[in-house]
């Protein structure tokens, strides 16, 4: 008797959103660890590095001028203006990742997953991750001890405009106790990832 291929899964956009210091690095760098399949995007930014964060690692760190010329070269998937500096995904590793049948783990911010839900629909699975409290929110940030006064503060004023925006995603929890938050997560990719969704 002929046994049948199991019929490849197509590749997934797991795209993981939330207001500065929720949590979200935290949470991705666990999941890349459990889930090996998935590949992080890497995004260019101009905004300075923070604490140990290194070139290439975290993100590819530029200057204005030539995220601008990046722009006008169409090297970015999506790219937004967030907190006064630029951010943006490259279109290349997206594509790459796609064609190898590879799945892509993002973070990036609302506007960024908008662009990508437009651009690639159904294969994007949109994750908000919500703080338990504004006053929470702004004590992560403050006790991450990589931000200054005036960062701080211009992540909490825009935190109030993503937290309206979360209904907009496939998904949304609210990052609590860290290891129950991140097993909901687990159980919510590795059922994406599965093709049952
Ligand atoms: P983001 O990437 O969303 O800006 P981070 O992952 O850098 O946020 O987390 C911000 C800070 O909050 C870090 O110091 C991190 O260790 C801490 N943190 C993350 N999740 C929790 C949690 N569930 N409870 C308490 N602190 C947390
Ligand atoms: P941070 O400066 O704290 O690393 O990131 C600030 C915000 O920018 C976060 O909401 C993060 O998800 C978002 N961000 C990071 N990379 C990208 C990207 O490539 N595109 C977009 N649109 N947002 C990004």
């Amino acid at each position: 008797m002929m046994t049948e291929t199991p019929k490849a899964r197509p590749p997934l956009l797991v795209v993981i959103s939330a207001p500065s210091g929720a949590g979200k690095t935290t949470l991705c760098r666990r999941l890349l660890e459990d889930f090996r399949e998935l590949r992080l995007s890497i995004s260019t930014t101009t905004r300075a590095p923070r604490g140990q964060e290194q070139h290439g690692r975290e993100y590819y760190f530029t200057k204005r001028e030539d995220f601008e010329a990046q722009i006008q070269a169409g090297e970015f998937a999506e790219w937004a203006l967030v907190h006064g500096n630029y951010y943006g995904t490259s279109k290349k590793v997206v594509a790459e990742s796609l064609a190898r049948g590879q799945s892509v783990l993002l973070d990036i911010d609302v506007q960024g997953t908008e662009s990508l839900k437009k651009s690639f629909g159904d294969r994007c699975v949109t994750i908000f991750i919500a703080p338990p409290s504004i006053e929470e929110l702004e004590q992560r940030l403050r006790g991450r001890g990589t931000d200054s006064e005036e960062s701080i503060r211009r992540r909490m004023e825009n935190a109030r405009g993503e937290l309206a925006q979360s209904h907009k995603f496939d998904h949304q929890l609210v990052n609590d106790e860290f290891e129950q938050t991140y097993s909901r997560l687990h159980a919510i990719v590795s059922r994406a990832l599965r093709g049952d969704r």
